[in-house]
């Protein structure tokens, strides 16, 4: 499977300490070959390969990931640019609003028809599924079928035998019963014909859809992006749905997709049963495609090693009790992008215990913020300075008051004192055997 291929390929990388070019290249001649084993299109993989190695050997080199790790990142980062970046939602602003189910024979229309509805109903839209496939009465039956067992009204033909005529009268049905959706399910063909264009191209003249969705089986593969292609030649689809991803069917088809016709993939359906159809999330399916595990450990390892390297920062500055209101300020700042302090300094070794005596108040922190700002550089290093005249400055400097300044004053010797007697501690911790 491509998810197995590419995991040995990175696999293989991460082997190695340092990459070379070579390592590089040897890498993106595997994840070509699992690209195209996976059935995703020549014509996609190619720019996309272009696009990786110049990336990979144009990269400033993150200090929280190995170059290996990088190159999983920008494929990555790479896929899901590829597969639209991020959800594409329906458009149903109009009222009722129409959607064109079209499709292969096979593909899946009429079992998702039923699972869009019943996803829209659990929105708060009152769906109507519109039977317009007369290609077979079982088609008919199948889909009131399906609409019974989640509570959603069906238009039948009746005696009608258009499709134009039938999706004609669900519109006006829907109108007149104030439906929000109307989700017209239609005929397929084993194979793309003229016929079933034509018909299709009518149906979309009569009722103008807002949403022309193909249903996609993902397990076609190559043969995916054809009908893509002709499917949206003739009708402009404007969205995209892959069935059949249940299993370990390949998510070549998906890529190929939508590289090659730009129309997004809307949901993706895993199984038979009515609730399993999602929205489609690039991100998760570029995770799916790499192998989830592998890159969700790898986005967490990258995100703790960058936590790791600014609480080591920070205790360094600790230990040596070389701590100024300039890096307080710098830590306020770590502070609004990485959430409680709390969860900081604990990671400080011999912090955690002490937290009580350090009195930080979150809501204060753009306040505490203002303040050092207001402060000058000279007063930021030697708070000692900082007489009344300056104070009175300082508070109006930062719309704040004196007894603010003298708090904040006050904490931050508070906190000082605590680091000089951690830092005496360090040391002798420092003398102890390593490892307890
Ligand atoms: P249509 O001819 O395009 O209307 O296709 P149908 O809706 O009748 O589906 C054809 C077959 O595919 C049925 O047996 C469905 O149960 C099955 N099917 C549809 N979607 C999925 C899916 O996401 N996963 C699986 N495993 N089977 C599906
Ligand atoms: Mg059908």
């Amino acid at each position: 499977s491509l998810t197995a291929r590419l995991s040995e390929a990175f696999r293989r990388l991460r082997g190695r300490g340092r990459l070379t070019e070579a390592d590089v290249d040897q890498a993106l001649r595997e994840i070509r070959l699992a690209l195209l084993e996976a059935d995703v299109s020549v014509k996609v993989v190619r720019p996309l390969i272009g696009r990786i190695r110049e990336k990979a050997v144009g990269a400033e080199i993150l200090k929280s990931l190995n170059p290996a790790q990088q190159v999983v990142k920008i494929v990555y980062d790479e896929l899901v640019d590829l597969l639209g970046g991020t959800l594409a939602e329906l458009n149903l602003a109009r009222r009722p609003a129409v959607i064109l189910m079209v499709g292969l024979q096979g593909a899946g229309k009429t079992t998702t028809a039923g699972k869009l509805a019943r996803h829209l109903a659990g929105r708060g839209k009152k769906p109507l599924l519109v039977a317009a496939d007369v290609t077979r009465p079982a088609a008919v039956t199948q889909l009131e079928v399906l609409g019974r067992s989640i509570d959603v009204p069906v238009h039948l033909p009746g005696a009608l035998t258009d499709p134009v005529a039938i999706a004609e009268a669900g519109l006006a049905r829907a109108r007149a019963e104030e439906r929000d959706v109307v989700i017209v399910d239609t005929a397929g063909r084993l194979h793309i014909d003229a016929a079933l264009m034509a018909e299709l191209e009518a149906v979309k003249a009569a009722v103008r859809p807002d949403e022309i969705l193909l249903v996609v089986d993902a397990m076609t593969g190559q043969e995916a992006v054809a009908v893509a292609e002709r499917f949206h030649a003739a009708l402009t689809l404007t969205g995209v749905i892959l069935t059949k991803l249940d299993g370990d069917t390949r998510g070549g088809a998906a890529l190929s997709v939508k590289a090659a016709t730009g129309v997004p993939i809307k949901f993706a359906a895993t199984g038979e049963r009515l609730d399993a159809l999602e929205p489609f999330y690039p991100d998760r399916m570029a995770s799916r495609i790499l192998g989830m595990g592998d890159v969700l450990t790898l986005i967490e390892k990258a995100q703790a090693e960058v936590d790791e390297q600014k609480a080591r920062e920070l205790e360094r500055k600790l230990r040596r009790a070389e701590w100024t209101l300039t890096d307080f300020l710098d830590q306020l700042r770590q502070l609004k992008k990485m959430g409680p302090l709390e969860e900081l300094l604990k990671m400080i070794p011999g912090v955690g215990a002490r937290l009580g005596q350090i009195q930080v108040d979150e809501k204060q922190l753009a306040r505490l913020e203002a303040i050092i700002l207001s402060m000058t550089p000279e007063e930021r290093e030697r708070p000692e300075i900082i007489n009344y005249s300056r104070r009175k400055r300082i508070a109006a400097g930062s719309g704040t008051t004196v007894a603010d300044v003298n708090r904040l004053l006050k904490q931050f010797e508070e906190a000082r004192k605590l680091m000089k007697q951690m830092a005496k501690m360090g040391g002798k911790k420092g003398k102890g055997p390593r490892g307890f």
